[in-house]
């Protein structure tokens, strides 16, 4: 299996456990009753009709109303696990956790025994689990093992309408295979009316629609443009609180740190009000979030209070909140966005669509009547907003994808069923780069690095960093680094408090202007060899989870090293191999010091500056290469690390030559060579 598993995850299982302890069978008969107050429990019989007479069926039913955790429990019930699992995916990881232990719990099972999820780098499965949540890139993955999921009796491809790009590439391979097996169920299931462009892909599959129930939700406009949104969601939140009557607040914005950054203002401003104020509990929700926090919006909120959730885009259709009454929509998320012509992606915040911020008006009327608060004008939504989200296929990078595809033995991308085809520039600078990091050859096969790549589930360029590093006697390191990449950006944290102390720890491990990537691996490092302290994590401003999330995803790279046949070698006291492994991988993201402080992109000139968070933010070295680039205010460099120009050719002598990086390299500035490590 091409899949990573990993073992139980424990802290759920104690969860469960504790849960189930405390649960009374009254409760469990509670649960029950719920699920027959479900919208779609009156259509159980007809709906499983359906599924019996059509091999496709497609699903439409309102948020909430119980697609995602009953469908696969109906068929269950009436035996269609005895025939293989019951897979569901879900565009978000967060989702697919959750929905599982709700459904755990619904059936009065331990989660990860009959119910359970799979996430990138937790699997929370056992050879007992029959109904299995798992994110869409999960289930792509498994074609790599299982090229007509066998195991499979059904296949729910929820929540369709994301059309994220995994979602759009598992309908060509599921569309494929069943035609091959023709017991394989399969239902795409969708919170939107549209599905007559799910129909007519799947062969005029037939739709089954049920109605929610939805409950009238007045909206409200700003009068002018916001100049701050998060400033304006604050506010509104606060003037709720003290105005409106009791229920329960969704705020959407676009990520954790303006969730974080939401919740210390409220909670500041909340003291200022006084104590004859309404207890207000504020629960933030977002793909990172501890698990055992992430339950806590789901409980019900104490008689007398009010809940405010502080949500991502994950509380527009994946979860459904009870009890919200009140919407606060600053119509922003944060968006993908990629340039076919230079094959440059870059993370920014962007106005949602039309039909986003009716989904987002939508969860306030669930329950009751409610009320959205739009931060934004109605002539901007007549006038400005898309109508419909662009499908992440024909905004992203596609290297990814199309490595996954090749392995699978899929070569005529041109002609592969796209449910909307990704441009085809945008399919080239995907072949483009995989040729340039050696994973195919010039006829587009797959070559053994790249067979080697595609086994780990990183980004092909971190794939790539991590099988040169056989040659540069570093994986070891190489793949902590990797490991604490993939953690992104929540390893140091920065209490508003103590921001001097927190800066001077991190600054701590950049000592030598290693560079960022070196320095996340001294963070690794520092911890491992105090044995995993807890308390050295707090001494140095470091988030403990994400040290255990890291050391986690480490050691199932060292069980994919070993797959691959790739030995686990160290070379720490020179931090030069380590370099130039990372370089083997990034090679395409170089970028060289400009006169005013900037930097410009090698390949493709573009402006770009290092971001404020990096150790070489006041380094400014002459040659950098980058993780990522992500859009604020700038265009920014995250995870930098100072670069000799004379490797890009070494390296990467198909990609750059010599003239690209002439004139400047070799007159390096003298502040860029003290202490450089390098
Ligand atoms: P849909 O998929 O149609 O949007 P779901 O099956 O996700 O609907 O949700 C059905 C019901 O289950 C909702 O009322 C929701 O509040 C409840 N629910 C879902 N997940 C959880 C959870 N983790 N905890 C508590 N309730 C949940
Ligand atoms: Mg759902």
């Amino acid at each position: 299996k091409a899949s990573v598993m990993g073992g139980e995850n424990i802290d759920n299982e104690e969860a469960t456990e504790l849960l189930e302890k405390s649960m009374a069978k009254s409760a469990l008969e509670k649960l029950q009753e719920d699920r027959k107050s479900l919208p779609i429990y009156p259509y159980r019989d007809q709906l499983l009709q359906a599924i019996e007479d059509h091999q496709i069926l497609v699903i439409v039913g309102e948020t909430g109303s119980g697609k995602t955790t009953q469908i696969p429990q109906y068929l269950h019930e009436v035996g269609y696990t005895k025939r293989g699992k019951i897979g569901c995916t879900q565009p978000r990881r967060v989702a697919a956790m959750s929905v599982a232990a709700r459904v755990s719990q619904e059936m009065g099972v331990k989660l990860g025994h009959e119910v359970g999820y799979s996430i990138r780098f937790e699997d929370c499965t056992s050879e007992k689990t029959v109904l299995k949540y798992m994110t869409d890139g999960m289930l792509l993955r498994e074609f790599l093992g299982e090229p007509d999921l066998e195991s499979y009796s059904v296949v729910m491809v929820d929540e369709a309408h994301e059309r994220t790009l995994s979602t759009d590439i598992l309908f060509g391979l599921v569309k494929d295979i069943a035609r091959f097996r023709p017991d394989l169920k399969l239902l795409i299931s969708s919170a939107t009316l549209d599905a007559e462009k799910f129909s007519d892909y799947f062969d005029s599959a037939p739709i089954f629609k049920f109605p929610g129930r939805r409950y009238p939700v007045e909206i409200h406009y700003t009068k002018a443009p916001e100049a701050d949104y998060l400033d304006a969601a604050i506010v509104t939140v606060l003037q709720i609180h003290v105005t409106q009557e009791l229920g329960d607040i969704l705020v959407f914005f676009t990520g954790q740190e303006e969730i974080e950054t939401a919740e210390e203002i409220i909670k500041h401003r909340i003291r200022g009000l006084g104590t004859k104020i309404a207890e207000l509990i504020i629960c933030p929700i977002y793909a990172n979030l501890p698990t055992e926090l992430q339950a806590k919006i789901f409980e019900a909120t104490p008689e007398g209070a009010r809940k405010v959730v502080l949500a991502t885009n994950i509380a527009e259709t994946s979860l459904t909140i009870d009890g919200i009454k009140y919407v606060i929509d600053p119509g922003f998320c944060k968006m993908k966005s990629y340039n076919p012509r230079t094959g440059m992606e870059s993370l920014l915040i962007a106005p949602v669509s039309k039909a986003s911020a009716n989904q987002r008006a939508g969860r306030a009327g669930r329950t009751g009547p409610g009320k959205c608060f739009r931060l934004y004008t109605a002539y901007n939504y007549y006038n400005d907003m898309e109508d419909n989200t662009i499908p992440e296929i024909q905004r992203t990078n596609l290297a990814n994808v199309v490595l996954s595809l090749k392995s699978l033995g899929i070569h005529d991308l041109i002609n592969f069923d796209f449910m909307d085809p990704p441009p085809s520039e945008a399919l080239l600078k995907a072949l483009e780069l995989l040729f340039a990091l050696s994973a195919l050859n010039k006829l587009g096969e797959l070559t053994k690095v790249g067979r080697r790549m595609a086994e780990f589930p990183l980004d092909p360029m971190l794939s790539k960093a991590i099988v040169a590093s056989d040659n540069y006697k570093c994986s070891d390191e190489m793949i902590s680094i990797a490991a604490m990449l993939s953690i992104g950006n929540s390893i140091f944290y920065r209490p508003k408090d103590k921001q001097v102390h927190a800066d001077n720890a991190r600054m701590n491990f950049h000592t030598g202007n290693v560079g960022d990537h070196i320095a996340l691996l001294k963070v690794y490092d520092s911890w491992k060899e105090t044995n995993y302290s807890t308390q050295w994590c707090y001494e140095n401003y470091i988030q403990v989870r994400s040290m255990k999330r890291a050391r986690d995803i480490r050691d199932q790279l060292e069980g994919l090293l070993e797959r691959v046949e790739i030995e686990l070698t160290s070379n720490a006291s020179d931090l030069e191999p380590i370099k130039k492994a990372i370089t083997s991988g990034f090679f395409p993201n170089s970028a060289r010091l400009q006169k005013n402080g900037s930097y410009r992109t090698v390949k493709h000139p573009q402006t770009v500056h290092i971001h404020p968070s990096s150790g070489l933010a006041q380094i400014l070295p002459r040659w950098v290469i980058y993780h990522e680039l992500v859009l604020t205010t700038k265009e920014y460099m995250r995870q930098v690390t100072e670069l000799k120009p004379e490797w890009l050719v070494e390296i990467a002598p198909h990609y750059y030559q010599l003239k690209d990086v002439e004139d400047s390299g070799m007159k390096k500035k003298p502040r860029a060579e003290e202490g450089q490590g390098l």
